[in-house]
């Protein structure tokens, strides 16, 4: 779906309303995170739907390495053969060489949620491993974005702020499903360092909009909402 100019929102139900995001900057595509194992099609087709081919496909950038946000990497990379980024600490688990660090599974809210805290808990599910071309890290530009670290929900989770359009791209370090708020604490390994990150978000600029990990984009009063957050 069609967000902003040149930004599409890919989503699918499971998983907490999971998000990634398509960006055309005119020379090409950047797809930051990649879904479930089995989404390579829809964002296929949502390539498709903005007038491109697969092989205007440049990059893929990760956010962090939890299976749902890395889920069609292998099989985006075998058809197109695009360089796969991310953070040192997550290609590990990009890779397959080592598991996603699970979290307790004593319930904290959003209920909601509480299916995918008790997966990773118990260090269920697998996504198809690929490896990791580039790491990325904060001040990097890749493509249109300025890469901006901010750990918290894992130590290598990773921003990305596309100065030209005002859009900021900040995985689960805030969530909007249920409702907005800076990430799950059940899923996250560190909330406090979460916070300050979102305190860093806070300073970026005035973005016009934030693709945030799980549920809606945040499209009104962005700058705001993460003042909020953070305070
Ligand atoms: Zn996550
Ligand atoms: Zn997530």
């Amino acid at each position: 779906m069609k967000i902003a100019e040149g930004i599409h929102s890919l989503t699918q139900e499971k998983g907490g309303h999971v998000h990634a995001f398509l960006l055309d900057d005119g020379e090409g595509l950047t797809l930051i995170d990649s879904l479930f194992d089995t989404d390579a099609k829809l964002i296929l087709d949502e390539i498709r739907a903005m007038g491109r081919e697969p092989k205007d496909l440049r990059r893929i950038l990760h956010s962090h390495a939890h299976r749902s946000h890395i889920g069609s990497t292998a099989a985006l990379k075998e058809l197109t053969g695009v360089p796969v980024y991310a953070h040192e600490w997550e290609a590990g688990i990009i890779d397959g060489s080592r598991k996603a660090t699970k979290v307790g599974f004593w319930p904290k809210p959003p209920r909601e949620a509480y299916k995918l805290q008790f997966a990773l808990a118990l260090g269920l599910g697998k996504h198809p491993p690929c490896r990791v071309d580039q790491t990325m890290k904060d001040g990097d530009t890749v493509g249109p974005v300025t890469v901006l670290a901010t750990p918290g929900h894992t130590p290598g989770c990773l921003s990305f702020w596309w100065a030209e359009r005002k859009a900021l791209f900040v995985g689960d370090v805030v969530v909007s499903w249920p409702q907005v708020e800076a990430g799950w604490e059940g899923l996250t390994l560190d909330y406090q360092e979460n916070l300050r990150s979102v305190g860093k978000l806070s300073e970026v600029g005035e973005p016009l909009l934030v693709g945030v990990g799980h549920g809606a984009p945040i499209l009104r009063d962005a700058p705001e909402v993460l003042r909020r957050l953070s305070s």
